[in-house]
């Protein structure tokens, strides 16, 4: 990992304006790709606070948001949830916490998310973990995973693949061209993944020859 870059976090809820300074780490990858699993690890290991934004969003759902319905036909479609609603709740998420290093899985999942994200919040992230991985095997670990969700069936899986190719992907190429993507084969059994995420979060200076 390369030097600590900070960013402040505006935050605009009535007048108290707070400025905190944060580092973050997007976590991207198609679905079934492993980020939650992995992001699990890297919070144990390494101190982050995990925010995945797919669980937040199924969180407003559950708690009777005025924004549940249409949150849950945008999950169950497979489409990307207004980029405003998914950054009031990132955004709410870091300022609620008191760590200073996060971890946001799952987001930002088009080019609109991205931009948005940068120009409310400030933030930058430090890098982008990208958990890469074939549609077949994604697909096979979607099928049996089996936590109740409303959008693993076969039907919103291939929506979910299509709006990945379509508007994720150019994300991670966005952030490729400025060098910032730390690229995984995530094909791999989890504790072999986690090996390689291990690397890409110690410091050069902590590697010992293996
Ligand atoms: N979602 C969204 N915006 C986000 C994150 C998630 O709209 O920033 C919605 C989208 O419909 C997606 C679903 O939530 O298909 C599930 O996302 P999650 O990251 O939980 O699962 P994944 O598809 O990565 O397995
Ligand atoms: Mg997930």
């Amino acid at each position: 990992m390369g030097t600590v870059v900070d960013a402040a976090i505006k935050v605009a809820n009535g007048s108290a304006h707070t400025n905190k300074k944060v580092t973050v780490v997007f976590v991207l990858g198609g679905p079934g790709s492993g980020k939650g699993t992995q992001c699990s690890n890297i919070v144990e290991h390494f101190g982050y606070t995990h925010l995945s934004a797919g669980d937040l969003l199924r969180a407003e759902i559950k708690s009777g948001s005025e924004n549940g319905t249409m949150i849950q036909n945008m999950i169950k479609e497979g489409k990307i949830v207004p980029s405003e609603v998914t950054i009031k709740l990132l955004q709410r998420a870091i300022q609620e916490n008191g760590n200073d290093k996060f971890l946001i899985d799952g987001f930002p999942r088009n080019e609109e998310n991205r931009a948005a994200f940068e120009s409310v919040t400030g933030i930058e992230p430090e890098f982008v973990l990208f958990f890469d991985c074939p549609e077949e095997e994604m697909e096979k670990r979607l099928l049996s995973r089996n936590q109740g969700r409303e959008d693993d069936n076969i039907e919103t899986i291939r929506k979910r693949f299509k709006v990945y190719m379509e508007s994720s992907l150019p994300v991670i190429d966005y952030y490729k061209a400025k060098g910032k993507v730390r690229k995984i084969d995530a094909a791999r059994p989890i504790e072999e993944v986690f090996k390689a995420v291990k690397a890409v979060f110690t410091p050069e200076s902590e590697k010992v020859a293996a």
